[in-house]
């Protein structure tokens, strides 16, 4: 009798744990989206880190890879507003739209669909909050420039933990739905608590929380500035806070990779990267304690800026680790180089702007033809005339010497791009965990969606 009670446990045991692998809940369930990552961004910074760091990335080497198209309902080309409402809310809809399908019908995010569960909600980004990804888990609008309104959706939501950057437009007295500055409705109406930089480590569970690096913008490029809070420290005080018996949803974004592919500047794209998977680590080192109730899946929203490793000037070989001589963004390397043009005036010449060069991206303008940083005389050419297209005559050009030098640079480094904007590229979708053995092969971007809403009901 006994004998035969215990091997009906063991059935209905086996029977659970099958399930798990077709539809039942999962406890903790995590979401990266790198903006703008797709196969190239991933590889290149792969073998950055294999040669630079004498390691690959995490994400690389995750269980279950599935190569995942990103059309929008009205695009070859989506853009991150399309691609974040497939992402989330599993329809395809015109760029532009955030929760909204192509008829304007509002759908559901699996970010709300956890929330009525009874899990605990976090959004995390290393951009604004209210910017497209993030939105569109939350947010239900036909232009993902309504910043107000959206940041209002935000705490419509009821979501437990939003963290990273801060809000766009977060006191518009222009929108006809005013009704304060966002963070003061949001301590006031809707009950959050609110910390500031650092202040994250103050956050104490039990109470719905807003965090941001600083109130306005996003969060800074990692080659500028690493230092606490990362998009690592908000995933990890996300669980602190998120942590409860019902489990939670938590998706955290690396908004940051796709600015930078926009400008085509690699070195900076990835060390966003990398600190993307510093975050995705985070989530991993969680998973390892809960094996059996945790599921990771990483995915991009599109491709950004066509990268290409290989150019046409380096053939078959591939200088990838000469992106460790850039030192800082591109943004912070035109706004130096404008202060320099500033206070050297009608005087600055290209002579001034070298030392700036060697110190950003690591040029040698010397004789010893074995530096493989040394600047070739066409190139030295190049750089003089894009130079004075800038700065000197009557119709100077806004960037053509900032953007030659860093044109230059990534092709010394064996880097293409063929586009300032998005790509159709497909990207690759990663898991880990309970569950994620559904994701392989080839899926669609709205097949997250629908996958992870049967996941986390
Ligand atoms: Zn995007």
């Amino acid at each position: 009798m006994r004998g035969g009670f215990y091997k009906f446990v063991a059935v209905l045991l086996t029977a659970a744990f099958c399930a798990v692998g077709a539809n039942a809940a999962v406890k903790y369930v995590f979401l990266f989206i790198g903006d703008g990552m797709s196969v190239p961004q991933r590889m290149m910074t792969e073998e950055f880190s294999r040669e630079v760091n004498g390691g690959g990335l995490y994400i690389n080497s995750m269980p279950f890879q599935a190569i995942t198209t990103t059309r929008a309902f009205d695009s070859f080309i989506t853009d991150s507003a399309a691609s974040g409402t497939a992402i989330a809310c599993g329809a395809k809809t015109r760029n532009g739209r955030l929760g909204v399908d192509a008829d304007g019908k509002k759908l559901v995010s699996v970010a709300e669909v956890a929330r009525d569960s009874g899990k605990k909600v976090g959004i995390i980004t290393s951009v604004t909050l209210n910017h497209a990804t993030p939105a569109a888990f939350y947010a239900h609008n036909d232009n993902r420039g309504n910043a107000y309104e959206i940041a209002l959706d935000m705490l419509e939501s009821g979501f437990d933990f939003f963290g990273g950057g801060g809000l766009d437009g977060r006191n518009n007295k222009d929108s006809k739905s005013y009704k304060g500055e966002i963070y003061d409705v949001a301590q006031k109406e809707y009950g959050y608590a609110f910390a500031e930089n650092m202040g994250l480590a103050s956050l104490e569970k039990g109470k719905k929380a807003i965090a941001v690096r600083q109130k306005d913008g996003a969060m800074p490029y990692a080659i500028d500035d690493d230092s606490s809070p990362t998009l690592a420290d908000y995933t990890q005080k996300g669980i602190e806070l998120l942590d409860n018996p019902k489990g939670f949803f938590m998706m955290v974004e690396g908004g940051k990779i796709d600015w930078m592919c926009h400008a085509n500047d690699a070195a900076t794209t990835l060390r966003d990267v990398i600190e993307f998977d510093k975050a995705v680590k985070v989530a991993y080192e969680f998973a390892k304690k809960h094996p059996k109730e945790t599921l990771i899946v990483v995915t991009g929203d599109h491709e950004t800026g066509g990268l290409t490793l290989g150019f046409a000037g380096t053939g078959y070989q591939s200088f990838i680790s000469r992106l460790a001589a850039q030192t800082c963004s591109f943004d912070t390397f035109k706004h130096r180089l404008g202060e320099l043009a500033k206070n050297r005036g009608e005087e600055f010449s290209f002579e001034d702007a070298k030392p700036l060069l060697t110190e950003c991206f690591g040029f040698y303008f010397g004789d010893d033809r074995d530096n493989p940083m040394r600047v070739r005389s066409a190139e030295k050419k190049q750089l003089e005339e894009a130079f004075d297209r800038q700065f000197k005559g009557e119709n100077r050009s806004h960037s053509a010497f900032a953007v030659t030098a860093l044109k230059c640079f990534n092709n010394k480094a064996s880097i293409g791009w063929t586009s300032d904007a998005h790509t159709a590229l497909p990207v690759i979708t990663s898991a880990y965990g309970a569950g994620a053995e559904t994701f392989s092969g080839a899926i669609d971007n709205t097949d997250i969606s629908k996958k992870l809403k049967k996941l986390v009901k």
